[in-house]
């Protein structure tokens, strides 16, 4: 697609959460930029005042940061073209606007929005498509004046062409023609002096030398206006490569939050791993070949052929990203890793002192110790902090007595299995797991009891609930004292509760 460094930009408008679509756009543009030598340049399009969400623009930057996506020019950072705020770059847009007009390629409208309803009224009427009827194309330059002088106010449409074809090449589509008749003027400049996304979005993209425009598809309507634009300026448009929709896992209808968490700061709350996204996100329309799910964002760079991506809309999968979340966490990530990312979570639930941050301390390394016991199952790392929270609590006793005792036995069963563990682990070695569970049988068979039903009281003792990770385990990192403390709670409910 090219040989040179890219520049492509990601230019987000500012109107909500950045969504997993909206995300995947991103990604692309920023792998072809790097495995390019280009530059990826982040824009955000807030010109649109009445669709504006202020608090939205740190929500949409923290989610590009988060997934990795460094961007090279841009809010915060900066760079030659700056600012990269539309709303700070209006003058520039009036400039532009001018120079059409000057050279007869737009012109002024002074059609009042109760004008504009009747004709498309009128269109509904006769059952025409609706579209502004072009009242004002041909207004004299004298008629002009008159009207403003007479304080009327004004939007700036553009001129199309009202005859022959706009071509432009897509390179997931190749060829895409429109007939120019059944294009529109649209609005190029509103009467509150701000422009329309095509205005900003044409004058942006050249000004900021952008060769490559990845975007979603649904703008692939608006292409054709841009490219005439582009030609009424006498600048050379961009490359497209519109990317296919984003469906609903039925594949009926677009993603939309209804279906569930589509926001990407959604995925690091319940914590997933921005390498699990980031990778499912490149096989929403991109596939390297009929087997490979698995890409480091290296292989991405590496692998990654914009060209090879399916026009046709990707369907969206809950369970795919969560399958594939889990495969980091419990084959690809290192333990070190993976529990240093659940430190936040951990200090987030109030389980764990925050110098945990640190993984040279031995709070660390407690969460370390825990996390290693569940790591081959977790799905996500919010769920670490149920499954480990009984290791850092104090207290675990918030659990029925009942909850104490095997099935199909009495509480004088557990009790006596209890009262045992609770005398013959007084002295034995914790860091010894096989010890322990060696133990724990010889006991069981002393008083009769079965396995099963030495241990169930003592998961429940230790834990406060009936499925932990491995028993043996699970009182190795817990501890001696700990261990007996708890023990000994457990015996008191079981006599409180068979008294
Ligand atoms: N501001 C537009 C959007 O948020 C950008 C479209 C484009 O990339 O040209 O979808």
């Amino acid at each position: 697609m090219t040989t040179g460094p890219a520049r492509v930009r990601f230019a987000p408008s500012p109107t909500g959460d950045l969504h997993v679509g909206g995300a995947r756009t991103a990604l692309f543009n920023w792998i072809v930029a790097r495995q390019t030598g280009g530059q990826f340049i982040l824009r955000i399009e807030d010109t649109d005042q009445n669709r504006l969400v202020g608090e939205s623009i740190d929500g949409i930057l923290e989610s590009i940061r988060w997934l990795g996506l460094d961007w090279d020019e841009g809010p915060l950072v900066d760079g030659p073209h700056a600012p990269y705020f539309q709303s700070q770059r209006l003058d520039l847009y009036t400039r532009y606007v001018q120079q059409l007009v000057d050279a007869g390629h737009a012109y002024p409208c002074f059609c009042s929005a109760e004008r504009l309803a009747e004709v498309r009224e009128q269109q509904r009427a006769r059952k025409e498509p609706p579209g502004y009827d072009r009242h004002c194309r041909n207004l004299s330059k004298e008629e002009v004046q008159a009207k403003f002088d007479a304080g009327e106010t004004a939007v700036y449409r553009f001129k199309m062409p009202l005859d022959g074809e706009t071509s432009f090449y897509d390179l997931l589509r190749g060829e895409i023609s429109y007939e120019n008749r059944n294009l529109q003027d649209l609005v190029l400049l509103k009467t509150d002096g701000y422009p329309t996304y095509h205005m900003a979005n044409v004058v942006d993209d050249h000004l900021m030398e952008i060769s490559h425009i990845m975007r979603a598809d649904e703008w692939i309507p608006t292409a054709p206006l841009h490219v005439q634009m582009y030609q009424a300026f006498g600048w050379e448009p961009p490359i497209y490569a519109h990317m296919p929709v984003v469906l609903r896992p039925d594949g009926k209808g677009k993603l939309s939050k209804r279906d569930g968490a589509v926001g990407v700061l959604e995925y690091q709350q319940k914590g997933y791993l921005p390498e699990a996204v980031v990778n499912y996100l490149a096989l929403l329309g991109w596939a390297y070949d009929d087997k490979t799910e698995i890409f480091t964002i290296d292989e991405l760079i590496e692998k990654f052929n914009v060209e090879k991506v399916n026009p046709s809309p990707a369907r969206y999968s809950f369970e795919k990203l969560e399958w594939m979340n889990q495969h980091y966490i419990n084959h690809v990530l290192e333990l070190d890793d993976v529990a240093a990312r659940c430190v936040p979570f951990l200090v987030d639930a109030g389980l764990v002192d925050p110098v945990a941050a640190d993984t040279t301390t031995g709070e660390f390394a407690r969460v370390r110790d825990t996390i290693e016991l569940v790591k081959d199952r977790l799905k996500y790392l919010t769920e670490a902090t149920e499954l480990v929270d009984f290791f850092f609590k104090d207290e675990t006793d918030d659990y029925d007595a009942e909850t104490l005792v095997p099935r199909k036995t009495e509480p004088e069963t557990a009790l006596a299995g209890l009262n045992a563990a609770r005398e013959g682990l007084a002295d034995i070695d914790f860091s010894d797991e096989e010890a322990l569970e060696a133990k724990l049988r010889e006991l069981a068979g002393e008083i009769g009891l079965k396995a099963g039903q030495m241990f169930m009281p003592i998961r429940v003792a230790v834990s406060g609930r009936t499925v932990s990770p491995g028993l043996f385990e699970t009182l190795r990192v817990l501890g001696r004292d700990t261990v007996l403390a708890r023990i000994d709670i457990a015996i008191q409910k079981l006599q409180a509760h068979t008294a």
